[in-house]
């Protein structure tokens, strides 16, 4: 070999070693990056922690909250507002009932027949009515001039004379979805507008009055025969399907819950009386707060940038409205301190990009290649060549989210059966015939809960957990669709005044 030979051999056994050696580099950061990804989601899991000791120490926290809330007014984040509800619905009811849904994702209308006996419904007539942008920003009057207008042409088409004598006044459930104080069954001041509806002229004022003018003013012999929301709606109708209903949690975009309550408990309203002497309390528990709840860097940055920041803690956990926007966050960092997205850390800066059936389909993709993430993520985030490794990843932290949702959500319930002595823990003083538990039904309902099955499990488990085994089998969760609208006509039918 020449000179110029060696030199050559030589010039390439350098570029050879130098290859090698940015290769190993690259290898060692990659994996240095990897491991980065990797460690921010076990602290991330780590922060996220429901052991099932600090389930209790929330499902404590809920039932002292929930004394604190009906001792005073203001004495907890818990609203425990009045709904003036002490009958609920027991199956029996008779007759043709309509009811109104304002504040969910449509404003609906609805006929509903109920049998008489049995839990039975024979019609149910519906249609669902978009409430225009310039409707939710304008006056009192036009948006209730709308409803009752909207309300006549449905009566006009449905009302087929079957089981109606003409000129009789026919009653009406108004589920109303806004924070409301309640002066009796039938009539409520609205406290303030939310999901951005903004009409002025509208607060502090008695809605179910306003739909009642409205009413007579459209020429409709109609009367407001129960004023209540979804949650409260949820309730009823349970309990019309099975009497041992207690209480009633909505799980969708939002979260709230309510229960029937002893009036005697009902501090903040000393010697208030009922023919029950129970009451329906709309706890408004998206609100609620405890430092025992696992709060993470993320948490606090999404609630920093929310519109309501300190409010709806509990909400910015569990609810549909988040969950989704809880992942993307924690992907973003990712993104942003390690290289397993490439180029995703635009995409993924985007608020509320991730929305949680996204998260859910993600989550559930059981392909053991996870093709379902890698489309998702192409489709919708424009986020492609994401490894095999860090979609596995992805799944985790939709699976994180999601199960401490649902344990909290679970806590949540346990603490309303502990306030009324029906977790077993109160022993045979309260909730026990023949030292057996009561039997005890929890109606639930909101499109994350019925729509996301891993949520939906890992809710029932928590209970269990929590419960234990003697008393878990006597509690009973069980979807409630449509409380909003079924709910309040059968509320109309057990407060009708011409039961
Ligand atoms: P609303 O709360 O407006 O009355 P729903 O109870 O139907 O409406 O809940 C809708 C919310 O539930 C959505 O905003 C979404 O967050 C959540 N959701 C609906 N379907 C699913 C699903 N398949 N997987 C996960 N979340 C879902
Ligand atoms: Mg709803």
């Amino acid at each position: 070999m020449g000179g110029a030979g060696l030199g050559l051999a030589a010039a390439c056994a350098v570029a050879t070693c130098a290859i090698a050696t940015v290769m190993v580099a690259h290898r060692v950061r990659s994996r240095r990056r990897w491991g980065r990804a990797v460690a921010l989601v076990r602290e991330f899991e780590e922060a996220c922690a429901t052991s099932v000791g600090r389930l209790r120490q929330v499902v404590d926290a809920m039932a002292v909250e929930m004394h604190a809330g009906l001792a005073s007014e203001g004495g907890s984040k818990l609203r425990m507002l009045l709904t003036f509800i002490d009958n609920l619905p027991d199956g029996s009811e008779e007759g043709t009932y309509y009811a109104l849904d304002l504040g969910g994702t449509n404003f609906r209308v609805l006929q509903i027949q109920f049998s008489g006996k049995g839990s039975m419904i024979l019609t149910h007539r519906v249609q669902r009515q978009q409430i225009s942008q310039e409707l939710m920003t304008g006056t009192r009057e036009e948006l209730f001039n709308f409803i009752a207008s909207t309300l006549k042409q449905f009566v006009q088409r449905e009302d087929d004379g079957i089981d109606q004598i003409p000129d009789v006044r026919k009653d009406l459930g108004f589920t109303f979805s806004f924070p409301v104080r309640q002066l009796s069954v039938s009539s409520g001041l609205l406290i303030k507008w939310t999901k951005g509806f903004s009409i002025k002229d509208a607060v502090g004022k008695d809605v179910a009055q306003c739909l009642t003018e409205a009413m007579l003013k459209t020429g409709l012999n109609m009367r407001v025969a129960a004023l209540v929301n979804d949650t409260v709606g949820t309730l009823a109708l349970g309990h019309y399907y099975d009497v041992d209903t207690v209480a009633a949690v909505i799980i969708g975009t939002g979260t709230n819950a309510c229960y029937l309550e002893r009036t005697d408990a009902i501090i903040k309203y000393q010697g208030l009386l009922t023919n029950s002497g129970d009451m329906v309390v709309n706890m408004e528990w998206g609100n609620f707060w405890s430092s025992h709840l696992p709060r993470t860097p993320y948490d606090i940055s999404l609630d920093d940038e929310s519109p309501n920041r300190n409010e709806q803690g509990f909400e910015k956990m569990i609810s549909g409205m988040y969950l989704g926007e809880i992942v993307r966050r924690v992907l973003q960092r990712m993104a942003e301190e390690s290289d397993i997205f490439p180029d995703a850390v635009q995409n993924l800066s985007v608020p509320f990009v991730i929305r949680t059936p996204l998260m859910a389909a993600m989550h559930e993709d059981d392909s053991p290649d996870l093709r379902e993430v890698g489309k998702i993520l192409e489709d919708h985030l424009k986020i492609s060549g994401v490894s095999l490794k860090a979609r596995r990843l992805l799944v985790r932290v939709c699976d994180i989210v999601t199960r401490r949702a649902a344990r909290l959500a679970a806590a949540g319930i346990v603490g309303i059966l502990k306030k009324i002595g029906r977790d077993g823990s109160a022993g045979v003083a309260s909730g026990r015939t023949k030292g057996k538990p009561r039997r005890t039904v929890v109606a639930v309902e909101g499109g994350l809960y019925v729509g996301y099955s891993m949520f939906r499990e890992y809710l029932n488990e928590a209970v269990a957990e929590i419960l234990g085994e003697e008393v878990a089998p006597y509690v009973c969760l069980r979807v409630c669709e449509d409380g909003s609208g079924t709910g309040a006509a059968v509320l109309a039918a057990a407060y009708s005044s011409n039961r």
